[in-house]
């Protein structure tokens, strides 16, 4: 078994009817990228720089930031990483953020909405993300994004950014790519307005299954009431590829449910373009799409 996945190294992600899938990994530190290499991984699909900010005492300065990226994008050469900005709160907690105990903390406080709200960490960590885009193929990802609204807000800082580093001659890539985390049931529904102002999506099921169906994702309690081929979640998945689509842009998953192989057949009839999956499920996913 072992060594028939290993056959499938540096083999096409191609479908026998000729369909291509681009198989990419989600990592959540820099020294996974060995392993993403290892397992042949085309790229990366979600990189959570959570770990930035939950291994720190304090805040991540932007070099120590920096650094971290460009280590990344350095190991990757040619390939895409997708670089989720920060995606605090709610299930992911750093004390040094200060921030309030909430009744519904998945409802709360987090992610884009902290970025938002207080830009000055929001920008410390554009800096070091589009300085490192001059060293790899870096592209820029928004977690937990509900409104049109929100995403232009965000251009507008990242624009000030992008002004603040020409202003110094300091290098980056100017076609940087940005995309949007589609996993709330708002930006499903917007999905056509939203694949506007982007260069692609990825759907986080895990956080999409958690609000569409009302149940937390860490309540085990709840796993026969959270099924994960709820046909809500799966028809949301469609409307989203195809909402993208109609704006000529790229749709990925990057949730739990991109590598569940009994869907893979499904994803490959609606047109995914890619799945982010943890490294070893790589090789397997290659071989279901090839039809091994
Ligand atoms: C998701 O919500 O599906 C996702 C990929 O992000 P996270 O699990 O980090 O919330
Ligand atoms: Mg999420």
């Amino acid at each position: 078994h072992r060594r028939l996945l290993q056959e499938l190294k540096g083999k096409p992600t191609v479908s026998s009817s000729g369909q291509r899938i681009r198989l990419y990994a989600n990592i959540a530190n820099p020294e996974e990228v060995d392993n993403v290499l290892a397992n042949d991984a085309e790229g990366i699909g979600l990189f959570r720089s959570e770990f930035l900010y939950l291994e720190s005492e304090d805040f991540p300065t932007e070099e120590f930031q920096f650094n971290a990226y460009k280590q990344v994008a350095q190991k990757m050469g040619d390939r895409l990483i997708v670089i989720r900005t920060l995606d605090i709160g709610a299930d992911k907690q750093v004390a040094y953020f200060g921030l309030d105990k909430e009744d519904n903390p998945a409802l709360g406080y987090r992610a884009i909405r902290i970025c938002l709200t207080q830009p000055e960490i929001f920008k410390v960590q554009l800096r070091a993300l589009l300085r490192a885009s001059a060293f790899g193929n870096i592209a820029i990802m928004l977690p937990m994004i509900t409104s049109v609204d929100e995403v232009r807000r965000s251009k507008a800082i990242i624009e000030e950014v992008k002004t603040e580093l020409r202003a110094q001659d300091i290098e980056f890539n100017e076609g940087i790519q940005l995309g949007i985390m589609v996993e709330t049931p708002a930006s499903v529904v917007m999905a056509p307005e939203l694949a506007k102002e982007v260069d692609f999506f990825s759907i986080g099921t895990n956080d999409l299954t958690q609000y569409t169906l009302a149940c937390d994702r860490q309540n085990q309690k709840l796993h026969q009431f959270a099924d994960p081929h709820s046909p809500a979640v799966l028809r949301m998945i469609e409307m989203t590829v195809t909402a993208a689509h109609k704006a000529g842009i790229w749709c990925g998953i990057c949730g739990e449910l991109g590598a569940d192989l009994t869907l893979t057949d499904t994803y490959l009839r609606i047109g995914v373009d890619e799945l982010s999956v943890s490294a070893p499920m790589i090789l397997p996913l290659r071989g279901v799409i090839r039809g091994r």
